[in-house]
């Protein structure tokens, strides 16, 4: 009976989007920000299209994070956008990041990521934050499972002992709303298997 339903799920998990699909713009701000990376890694594991959307210069670097991503939607997204992510240097007196689905925006402060314990585990923080923010995008709630990177996490240092990637049931409703919402699904290599 287990079985039966399984195979239903996976049945309605590969009906894709037809449309032309849309796709997450990611922006770097300021120097030192490694766009093409990160974009790498947030398609290979999310099997999602992220664009890379250049670097942005905000007319206000003083203002509040948010401010500055809300103004990154309105400069930046055209039809082809479904939200976009800043990575910038914004300095340790700053929030670590602001994430608001209902404004299409997640904004991730690398200092602050690279403040807390190694500074060389900031390329990996940066990339795990990048799946959480994409998947927060899509409306996707914490996962209770301690082996995937939508598990909850109090400080920054916690990173570096999680996961790198979703949890195999993530990973496949991640990829569900994804199309589900219109957005462009790439192959993946576990697909090919
Ligand atoms: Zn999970």
């Amino acid at each position: 009976m287990k079985k039966t339903l399984l195979s239903a799920i996976l049945f309605a998990a590969v009906a894709v989007a037809a449309q032309a699909g849309t796709s997450f713009k990611l922006l770097s701000v300021g120097d030192d920000v490694d766009a093409a990376s990160l974009r790498d890694y947030m398609q290979e594991q999310g099997g999602v299209a992220v664009e890379l959307g250049g670097a942005y210069a905000p007319a206000d670097p003083a203002a509040a994070l948010d401010a500055i991503g809300r103004a990154a939607v309105a400069d930046t997204a055209d039809e082809g956008t479904f939200g976009v992510i800043l990575f910038g240097r914004f300095g340790t007196d700053r929030p670590q990041g602001v994430c608001l689905p209902a404004e299409r925006f997640a904004i991730l402060n690398l200092d602050r990521l690279e403040s807390a314990g190694d500074p060389a585990k900031v390329g990996r923080r940066a990339g795990q934050e990048g799946l959480r923010v994409m998947a927060m995008l899509l409306d996707m709630p914490v996962c209770p499972f301690p082996l995937c990177v939508l598990v909850g996490y109090q400080k920054t240092e916690d990173l570096d002992r999680m996961s790198g990637n979703f949890c195999p049931p993530c990973h496949e409703q991640f990829r569900q709303i994804a199309a589900d919402k219109g957005l462009t699904l790439l192959e993946t290599p576990a697909d090919a298997e």
